[in-house]
């Protein structure tokens, strides 16, 4: 069981920003920046085009819901979307509220933030998400 199959299924704690019966997602714990999320399908799939068509097309849509959410809890010009993938073998989209294009550069020093403060916005949005 993948690193992220095991948060999916509660396993391993994480900061979950939304849910449905195929997908998760969660502030990913290294972040670029504030509101980093990761979305995954909990179906255990490497590499994310290698996920069925409906698949990958549902995962998409369930991204896009969680951007929606992200944008309202971290205000930025665009939340980015990235798939790297070349750190955990479990497929995920890297959800990234950006000021500048800056935000996406993947080699950047990363945040530290406090524990409440990663709660606070996983709480935040995951309220957003059930709204929409
Ligand atoms: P990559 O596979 O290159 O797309 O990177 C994997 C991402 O997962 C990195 O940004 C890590 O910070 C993040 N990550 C790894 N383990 C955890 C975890 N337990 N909780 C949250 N994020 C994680």
């Amino acid at each position: 069981m993948s690193i992220f199959s095991k948060i999916a299924a509660g396993e391993i704690p994480s900061y979950k920003c939304a849910e449905n019966d195929e997908f998760y997602a969660f502030l990913d714990i290294n972040p670029m920046v504030k509101g980093h999320t990761l979305c995954i399908p909990r179906r255990e799939v490497d590499y994310i085009f290698d996920l069925e068509d409906d698949e990958i097309a549902r995962f998409q849509v369930f991204a896009k819901k969680v951007a929606v959410a992200l944008k309202k809890v971290c205000p930025c010009v665009k939340v980015g979307q990235a798939v790297l993938g070349l750190e955990v073998p479990h497929a995920h989209i890297h959800l990234i509220p950006m000021q500048s294009e800056k935000d996406m550069l993947f080699n950047k020093p990363k945040l530290q933030l406090e524990q409440e403060e990663f709660q606070r916005i996983a709480d935040a949005v995951y309220a957003e998400f059930q709204k929409l």
